[in-house]
């Protein structure tokens, strides 16, 4: 079976150099005679790995001094009960701007681990229109959306929806909200990497590995030392953010394999020219995709206002829902996959995150513009 053209929503795509490297080195790795995966993860073969995940991380984002870059297991779903477990204090609670399914998910596990240590989550903002199963989010945030209260220990977004394609900071009318003295707290599971970003402006970024950077596993997270050092630590020192900081992510046994294949999936980002780059290659795909929906505006429907179209899930709509079952199926034929829709929204999801290869968005524009003809 030849590799099909992947457009996932997560886990993802994988650039094929750092899967052959994977391959390559599979059985033997840096010539020790085994697999990377058998290392202890207190081997010098393994920390070599390690050391260079976490130096790419900082020269492609360049991260700050002042600034932690940790691994954390338990996937982002489990962040969003870590951070406040971290980060509130007794009467002092956290703020949640929720402009999508993830940040209600977010927000709604704030609330139970705030209540749990005398704090509470507030909601600062939402652009969630309707109730219940009509419940519609097109758009980012604007400051006129958000109330933040001025002693919150930190404000949370999602940077990038997944599931209703909508993304800060693609148009320069949504940018990241300023929160003033309170630190931004963001969910970048979805669009970690897309583009540079100014990791100064934030207290503290995570994102799960499996769309952007990795297989699934692994959270990046990237955390104002002082913030780190600020943290509670009457709560179990295995969710304290200091644990990993102080012990450079080496506490326990981390995901090894996992932060291997970040490793390889960094350094290719970096031999494509980094993040500058990728922000032109994205912006280019994800162009191309909006511009055929809005060449055919009969058929395709993307209910996502424009300046919050996100550049990593293309979200759209087609006439009946039995032509988006035909489209998927049709699509699947020739060898591109993963175009359904969450089965929350439905309709049709076009993931296009950093490894998804231009050359795949032309042919799939290319099927869009013939579908749409044949009706
Ligand atoms: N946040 C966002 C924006 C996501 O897209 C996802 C996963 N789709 C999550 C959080 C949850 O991630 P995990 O499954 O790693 O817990």
């Amino acid at each position: 079976m030849p590799r099909v053209k992947n457009f996932n929503a997560g886990p993802a795509a994988l650039p094929l150099p750092a899967l052959e490297r994977a391959r390559d080195e599979f059985l033997d790795f840096a010539g020790s005679g085994m697999s990377v995966m058998e290392h202890s993860h207190r081997g010098k073969e393994y920390e070599a790995v390690h050391d260079e995940a976490l130096a790419l991380l900082r020269e492609l984002l360049g991260v700050p001094d002042a600034y932690d870059v940790l691994f954390v297991q338990g996937g982002a779903s489990q962040l969003f009960a870590q951070i406040p477990m971290n980060l509130v204090e007794k009467g002092r609670g956290a703020d949640y701007l929720v402009t999508g399914a993830w940040g209600e998910k977010a927000f709604s596990e704030a609330k139970a681990a705030t209540a749990m240590l005398g704090a509470s989550a507030r909601l600062a903002g939402t652009t969630g229109e309707g109730e219940g199963k009509e419940k519609r989010y097109v758009r980012a945030a604007t400051a006129a959306d958000l109330q933040v209260s001025p002693d919150a220990a930190y404000l949370h977004l999602t940077s990038n929806e997944t599931i209703h394609g909508v993304q800060f900071a693609v148009d320069p009318a949504r940018p990241f909200p300023d929160a003033g003295k309170v630190p931004l707290v963001a969910d970048m599971s979805s669009d970690f990497l897309w583009k540079p970003v100014d990791v100064s402006r934030f207290g503290l970024i995570y994102a799960g590995a499996q769309k952007n950077i990795g297989p699934s596993g692994v959270v990046v997270v990237i955390v104002r030392k002082d913030l780190v050092a600020a943290g509670r630590k009457d709560i179990p020192k295995i969710f304290q953010l200091r644990t990993p900081a102080e012990n450079k992510s080496l506490y326990n046994t981390p995901p090894t394999f996992g932060i291997y294949m970040i490793r390889n999936v960094l350094a290719w980002l970096k031999g494509l020219g980094g993040l500058g780059a990728m922000e032109q290659r994205n912006r280019a795909k994800a162009g191309k995709l909006y511009g055929v929906i809005d060449a055919n505006p009969g058929f395709y429907r993307c209910p996502v206002e424009r300046e919050s179209r996100s550049v990593m899930n293309v979200v759209f709509r087609l006439p009946a829902e039995a032509d988006e079952e035909r489209f998927v199926k049709e699509a699947k034929a020739k060898g591109m996959v993963g175009l359904k829709g969450h089965r929350s929204v439905g309709g049709i999801r076009v993931s296009t995150y950093n490894a998804v290869e231009p050359a795949w968005l032309d042919e799939l524009c290319a099927f869009m513009q013939d579908f749409a003809k044949r009706g």
